[in-house]
């Protein structure tokens, strides 16, 4: 994500505590074909989703191979609408919303045949199927049907006058870790998401006149009635969005044999766009490693802050004030979120800093090195100031890196999660070298690919690239030490 505006303290969380039914299912067993933890597609995801009148209808098959643990008893999935009910414990939002949504979960079966019980936590952000002890390597199809009500809003998901954002729409699996699914409770500071990558094909129904931005590839649409049915696939992405508006221009074009597509409202300087997103993409494979999906999709958007990343999908803001530099992180994005991901809960300073320093990358290639060194100059001072501010008042807050989503307030999160940490990068850079930094991070990428990495792999790879220790550096800036600070 990329801020645009402040917004309130961050308020203190709880753990909620998850409330299970006792449920008996029988269980459908397959072998995983001879897939494993190392290996993609253990996820899918088959949808249909109508759209109508501010409301979804959907069904949902998610089909899962457990490489978890022997005698896997239960599947969670993040209920992350309910983070827009009025009442949500964890809200998505900061401030009253004209109205609110939410996600009713109405039946849950295995396969399509036999009924399972079904809980939701307290907050109701997290969907419990206890199932059947699952065998490692076996596989299970879980059908669900859910209704799903849109709030109008300007946040990640929601309805703004012709404008529909279904992003984090349906039920998705939690993440495993330790043992057990992870519950990850809503915050309006960061991005409380987390997943593997999956496999999606997504059938949506909506009105014939929307014009339909999406993370997936088009299989094919077809008209019924008043209604376009348009069925998409997309795979090993993190996550799944559709952008749909009636006002939307479609500009495209081909970039190394991908369809990069350019959602706007009639942008006056639509080529001058179209170039800063074709350059990233160049910029950004050339540094770590080719861009590996086969569409982009760059989606002007009401949002309430500058940019959101999906896979193969980013939000821009129609009121961005630099289009330049918010397009430049959000495709970043692609590489430090979707084609390798980090733990953007407790370590956010991975994807985020990655992704603002790339975006100094970005300027560094087509405007040479006194942009970079301006970008990467305004950083350091404002979070020079930002540190000296801090010891100078001896506000006692903590300026380590290694923190969570849920430890910092707003500012905080800006200061350290996107600058501290872009200015660490940019110290690794410009101590390693532009060829070793290369060479280490594409291995990294390479390495990583649709999968999890941490900033250990990172550093591994960087110390083999560099042929000395960088580590230390890194676990400097990690902690209190910042190097540009006297
Ligand atoms: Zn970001």
């Amino acid at each position: 994500m990329l801020y645009k505006l402040m917004r309130c303290e961050l308020k203190k969380l709880y753990i909620a505590m998850i409330i299970m039914l006792s449920i008996i299912g029988v269980i459908c067993i397959t072998g995983c074909v001879n897939k494993t933890k190392n290996e993609t597609k253990l996820i899918s995801y088959k949808m249909n989703v109508a759209y109508a009148e501010n409301q979804i209808v959907g069904t949902q098959t998610t089909t899962i191979c457990n490489y978890y643990k022997e005698g896997l008893d239960k599947l969670c999935f993040n209920l992350y609408p309910n983070a827009y009910r009025e009442d949500a414990k964890f809200p998505s939002f900061d401030k009253a919303m004209e109205s609110y949504g939410g996600i009713e979960i109405e039946t849950v079966m295995l396969n399509d045949k036999d009924k399972l019980q079904f809980a939701v936590n307290d907050d109701k952000n997290l969907l419990i199927v206890n199932i059947s002890p699952l065998k490692l390597e076996e596989s299970i199809s879980i059908y669900m049907t859910y209704t799903l009500t849109l709030p109008i809003c300007n946040l990640r998901m929601g309805i703004t006058d012709n404008n529909i954002k279904l992003a984090s729409f349906y039920p998705q699996l939690a993440y495993f870790e330790n043992g057990e699914f992870r519950n990850d409770p809503f915050t309006t500071i960061g991005d409380p998401f987390l997943s593997e990558c999956a496999d999606y094909d997504i059938t949506i129904s909506a009105p014939s006149d929307y014009i339909i931005a999406s993370s997936g590839t088009l299989i094919n649409s077809n008209k019924e009635g008043d209604n376009q049915i348009v069925n998409l696939t997309a795979s090993n992405i993190r996550d799944f969005a559709i952008v749909m508006d009636k006002n939307y221009q479609v500009t495209d074009s081909i970039w190394q044999n991908k369809v990069i597509k350019y959602y706007h409202y009639g942008d006056e300087n639509v080529d001058k766009t179209m170039k800063i997103i074709t350059d990233s993409m160049a910029v950004y494979s050339d540094m770590y490693g080719m861009y590996d999906y086969p569409t982009l999709s760059v989606v002007v958007t009401d949002f309430v802050d500058g940019g959101m990343e999906f896979g193969r999908l980013v939000y821009i803001s129609s009121n961005d004030s630099d289009l330049e530099t918010t397009i430049a992180h959000e495709i970043a994005h692609q590489w430090w979120y979707s084609m390798v991901g980090s733990d953007s809960i407790m370590t956010p300073f991975i994807d985020e800093g990655m992704a603002t320093f790339s975006s100094m990358l970005y300027y560094k290639s087509i405007y040479g090195d006194e942009a970079f060194e301006s970008k990467l100059n305004a950083v350091c001072d404002s979070y020079s100031l930002y540190e000296k501010l801090q010891k100078m008042r001896q506000t006692g807050v903590s300026l380590e890196l290694n923190k969570s989503i849920y430890d910092y307030t707003d500012y905080q999160y800006q200061m350290l999660v996107y600058q501290k940490s872009a200015m660490m990068f940019g110290h690794i850079y410009q101590t390693m070298g532009k060829e070793k930094f290369k060479k280490g991070m594409s291995n990294y990428v390479k390495k990583y690919k649709y999968k999890m990495g941490n900033i250990d792999n990172m550093i591994e790879e960087l110390n083999d690239a560099y042929g000395q220790d960088i580590g230390g550096v890194v676990k400097g800036w990690q902690n209190a030490c910042c190097y540009y600070v006297n």
